[in-house]
């Protein structure tokens, strides 16, 4: 196939061209079957796996990223994902037979999925595999055509992406186009049937936007500020290795990071410590000089984190690297609730560290912000971890974790409010890039005469 799905420098006629070609091959139907759409899933798992080595690098030069983390965070969990999809498409496409009240009587009704059409795709840079191929997963396992367009952010991730796509599918059933942000804004006047936008609240208004001017529906993963609770009763030891691998995985570039911390007063100075240690136990003394510490995406994200070192009394860490753009993992004592490093997702390094004594106190502390896209909560103590899922809306979260909820296919991850619209994973996704269709059949064997107006009562037999 010499067709290019890769175009560089798109004009907005070639756009329109993909666009209408992948609208036609819908037409045709041959996305809707089931063995094409598993024969679709198998092509990607064995492109992944092909590329495997390429994608790696990739991600070492975009992020740093080392192997071993760009394989769980990225490459397995699209795997894991291509092969519950295979397990399950079938019957996640079944029409599903539901109840008929007894006013319809004679009738049965069904609930048939079926795919949107020609769905839209865009990612950001810090997880560029995982958050571009993912929502390719759900939208193959539901029967749809697909236009990406990956982050420019990611540069090397992203003309990587786009050669597997060009090597494993034809333009007018998968195409990538890469480019700049004003790719997005071309793409998103295109009719498309849906649009899966992963990214910033920022951007998130700007696609909901476009879409709304041709209702188009859209599923939006955003981000926010995600706290991260840890309680006077918690295992403080086992707290800080895992607020430390949620904040320092991708140098604290993840959606789902904890943002800030929210230690109850009584912790606070073992918990520091032990964060300290988790530190030292997983980068060494000195993290700038582990080679598998990632380092920050650009110099205007550099630059903007080096700002949040300004608002507070570095506790811990500080150190910086303009060179590498890196900054050690570093806590932040002293912010004031009112400050950026408060009201801005940090996207970083940098943990502020905030305490409280009573739970009100810390309520008034997350509910400053909007709703976040995740949560996490450390204690040991049943009801105080209801109270804390129960008051305060978020995404998704885990209890005596951070991270882990978005490594299983089973549960939805999407965020809520300004952290998100919808979800995805596993049948989730399915659901997210499919259309329920109401189908109701009625009987012709009889009729009720007074349904309609100015009819007797009675029984027509036909
Ligand atoms: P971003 O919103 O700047 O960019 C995302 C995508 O949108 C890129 O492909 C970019 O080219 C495009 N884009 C940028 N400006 C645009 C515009 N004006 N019009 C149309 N398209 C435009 O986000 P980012 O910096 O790549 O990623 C960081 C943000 O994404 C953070 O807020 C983070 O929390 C969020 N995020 C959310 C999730 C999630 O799953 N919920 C995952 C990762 C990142």
């Amino acid at each position: 196939m010499n067709a290019q799905n890769t175009i560089q420098a798109i004009e907005p006629s070639e756009i329109d061209a993909v666009v209408e070609r992948q609208k036609q091959y819908f037409l045709t139907g041959e996305t809707r079957s089931i063995p094409f759409r598993r024969e679709q899933l198998i092509k990607l798992r064995e492109a992944v796996l092909r590329f495997e080595p390429k994608l790696l690098d990739a991600l070492k030069r975009d992020l740093n990223k080392s192997e071993a983390e760009a394989y769980t965070t990225e490459i397995g969990i699209v795997l894991s994902e291509i092969r519950i999809a295979l397990r399950h498409v079938r019957r996640w496409s079944k029409p599903d037979r539901v109840r008929t009240p007894m006013t319809h009587f004679g009738a049965s009704s069904r609930i048939v999925p079926e795919p949107y059409g020609t769905t839209l795709i865009i990612g950001p840079w810090n997880y560029p595999v995982n958050l571009m191929l993912v929502p390719v997963v759900s939208a193959i396992a539901a029967g749809n055509t697909i236009v990406m367009k990956p982050s420019e952010m990611a540069p090397a991730t992203s003309r990587t992406l786009a050669a597997l796509v060009r090597e494993t599918f034809r333009p007018e059933y998968v195409a990538l186009l890469e480019g700049e942000a004003s790719v997005s804004t071309e793409l998103l006047k295109r009719p498309f049937d849906h649009i899966f936008f992963t990214g910033s609240p920022q951007v998130g208004r700007i696609v909901m936007e476009a879409a709304a001017k041709q209702l188009v529906p859209v599923t939006l993963e955003l981000g926010g500020k995600s706290p991260c609770i840890v309680h006077k009763d918690a295992r403080l030891a086992l707290a800080a290795k895992r607020v430390v691998y949620g904040k320092l995985t991708n140098a604290g570039q993840t959606c789902v990071a904890p943002d800030y911390l929210l230690v109850h007063k009584e912790a606070k100075a073992e918990l520091l410590k032990e964060i300290a240690n988790a530190v030292e136990a997983f980068y060494g003394q000195e993290p700038l000089r582990d080679p598998d510490y990632g380092r920050i995406v650009n110099e205007r994200h550099y630059r903007r984190l080096l700002g949040y070192l300004e608002e507070g009394r570095i506790a811990y860490g500080g150190q910086t690297d303009d060179e590498a753009l890196q900054i050690a993992p570093t806590l932040l004592e002293g912010v004031s609730t009112n400050s950026r490093v408060m009201r801005e997702e940090i996207f970083g390094p940098i943990l502020p560290v905030l305490e409280y004594e009573t739970t009100e106190e810390l309520l008034a502390i997350v509910r400053a912000n909007p709703k976040p896209l995740a949560l996490y909560v450390f204690s040991e103590n049943a009801r105080f971890q209801q109270d804390i899922i129960r008051e305060v809306p978020f995404g998704g979260g885990c209890i005596n974790d951070t991270l882990m909820h978005l490594g299983t296919p089973y549960l939805p991850f999407g965020g809520v409010g300004t952290s998100g619209l919808g979800s995805y994973h596993g049948e989730h996704g399915f659901r997210t890039f499919s259309h329920y269709k109401s189908v109701l059949k009625q009987t012709s064997r009889f009729d009720f005469p007074f349904r309609y107006p100015k009819a007797k009562n009675g029984l027509n037999i036909i």
